[in-house]
């Protein structure tokens, strides 16, 4: 029997994609009755999103998606990058024995939208085989028509999300243009599926022997599927170049040159081309934009799905805070505010990677080709060979930030930065900090208690009993254990201010002054 769709709800989210079913997520666990609505009959097919960043995996953590991706996913550290067949890269993301996840962990898209969706819990449905054809804005909230199996259905929403992708229907119903750049070069994109031995790590060749005057990428995935990235020439033909006749043949050199000898069959196709474009604003009164809705970012970088993430992490709580009228509606501006500087920060990056791994011009190729020669001798250039993989992105002017205050032994807890991470004691056993995220304010206090009274606060003082490996006092940039200090995290695991001194008098004027508390 199909389902059917309510008449009125208080979130719709258009697309059930990885950021509209997370962000579905999200809002649930803080309470937030929301449906989902999928134009498709089910989770995403083919190759997309591989890379998922540490940050994207503490926020399926905030819903428990978290030990299904761990456990399927493959987790790693680095890659190696090679010119023609010498290895002139070999780098290392940050990673430490005390990690909670891997930097980066590989594992297909419609895996991610599983887990995501199996996340969800009570209070919101995902309606897939449904299309949102048409919004129309008025006096609080949204009319929707949606294509359903059983017909056109009328849906009244008091906010909508539009998650609808690239080619958002939203976005376009709105009358909005996504602004930016697109670049020419082609990059072919093949699954195969081969047993292999080599451990995971982020593979590229330039100028291989195999393919000469290409850049292959590799990256292992789960189930023995390997995800192949070749470009191909600017005076190739697109059509011709995903034919299978042209595509395996590229492949099997590859595979031969770097020594893979198992069998191994095609499981997918496509082309691919980078783009750097976004939307001015996220919030459009009561529509908000994410993920693919609202930007497009190379995928050299891995920026993508990753960005969508974090764009849901930062909209699900104001949301909620909103509608259950604990925040003014002011506080959602700020959504817009922080990722499009996000999304700006996530271009200037990617664009820099694009112009490596597919540059636009013969200036570039030239550049990138003195670059590789010189990295075979001298370590010293290697760095700009470096993929600068997807990382979160400090919010350097939001208005939720706090003024700052005092000296410090370093920035990484500045307000506007992702909050450190540290593992910590606690009775039942160590735990991360970053485990605490996601649902409430999150007070930290070093060197004593503090009276903090404040709903959806959640006051953790940490002493020097709890903080045995320093890596808390560290990094909140204390000068030792028990130096008194106060450090606000917001719910989405960033910092909104930190103090000297345990008064809390600072800490609820920053909630107050930023207009968080209604
Ligand atoms: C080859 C490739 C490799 C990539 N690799 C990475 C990577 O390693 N890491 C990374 O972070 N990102 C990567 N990306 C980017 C990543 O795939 C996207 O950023 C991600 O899919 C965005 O998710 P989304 O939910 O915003 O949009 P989508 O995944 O596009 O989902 C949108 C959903 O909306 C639905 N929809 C569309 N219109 C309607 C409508 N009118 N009504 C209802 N539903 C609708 C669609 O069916 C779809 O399910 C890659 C992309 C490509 C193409």
């Amino acid at each position: 029997m199909n389902q059917t769709l309510p008449e009125h709800i208080p979130v719709a989210i258009a697309g059930g994609g990885p950021v509209g079913l997370t962000l579905s997520a999200l809002l649930t666990r803080q309470g937030v009755a929301n449906v989902v609505i999928e134009a498709d009959e089910g989770y995403c097919s083919g190759s997309r999103a591989i890379c998922i960043s540490r940050r994207s995996q503490e926020i399926l953590g905030w819903v428990g998606a978290d030990a299904a991706l761990v456990a399927k996913g493959l987790g790693w550290v680095g890659g190696r990058s090679h010119f023609r067949q010498t290895e002139v890269l070999h780098f290392q993301m940050p990673s430490e024995p005390t990690q909670r996840f891997a930097p980066m962990v590989n594992i297909q898209q419609f895996s991610i939208e599983e887990f995501a969706h199996q996340a969800m819990g009570e209070g919101a449905s995902v309606f897939w085989n449904h299309r949102v054809r048409s919004v129309k804005r008025q006096e609080g909230g949204v009319t929707l028509t949606v294509d359903s199996p059983d017909g056109e259905r009328t849906l009244r929403a008091d906010w909508l999300v539009a998650c609808d992708g690239g080619r958002s229907t939203v976005r376009e119903q709105l009358g909005l243009q996504l602004e930016g750049t697109q670049y020419e070069g082609r990059y072919v994109i093949v699954d195969i599926r081969q047993k292999t031995q080599r451990p995971v790590e982020r593979l590229a060749w330039f100028d291989p022997p195999s393919n000469p005057g290409s850049t292959i990428l590799m990256h292992r995935q789960p189930d023995d599927v390997w995800r192949i990235d070749y470009q191909i020439r600017d005076d190739e033909d697109p059509l011709e170049a995903v034919k299978p006749e042209n595509v395996l043949p590229r492949v099997q050199s590859h595979l031969d040159m770097i020594g893979e000898t198992e069998p191994w069959e095609p499981l997918w196709i496509s082309i691919y081309n980078a783009k750097c474009l976004t939307l001015p604003s996220y919030r459009h009164g009561r529509v908000f934009f994410a993920g693919d809705a609202a930007h497009l970012v190379p995928i050299f970088g891995v920026r993508g799905l990753n960005s969508g993430l974090d764009d849901a992490g930062n909209l699900a709580w104001k949301l909620a805070r909103v509608i259950r009228g604990r925040s003014p509606e002011a506080l959602l501006d700020s959504y817009s505010v922080e990722r499009v500087h996000a999304t700006r920060e996530n271009i200037a990056y990617g664009a820099k990677s694009t112009e490596f791994m597919a540059p636009p011009n013969f200036a570039y190729r030239l550049m990138r080709e003195a670059t590789l020669r010189l990295a075979v001798s001298d370590p010293q250039v290697r760095s700009l060979i470096n993929p600068r993989q997807s990382s979160p992105i400090t919010y350097v002017d939001s208005p939720l930030n706090a003024p700052r205050s005092g000296v410090w032994a370093n920035e990484l807890a500045a307000p506007g930065a992702p909050s450190p991470e540290a593992l910590l004691q606690g009775p039942h056993g160590s735990f991360h900090l970053s485990s605490r995220c996601g649902h409430r304010f999150l007070a930290l206090a070093f060197g004593g208690h503090p009276v903090l009274d404040l709903p959806d606060l959640e006051v953790l003082a940490i002493t020097a009993a709890m903080d045995t490996l320093g890596q808390a006092w560290r990094r909140f940039g204390l000068r030792g254990p028990d130096e008194p200090a106060l450090v606000l995290v917001r719910p989405d695991g960033y910092v909104m201010g930190r103090w000297h001194g345990l008064d809390p008098a600072p800490l609820r004027a920053a909630l107050n002054d930023t207009g968080v508390l209604a």
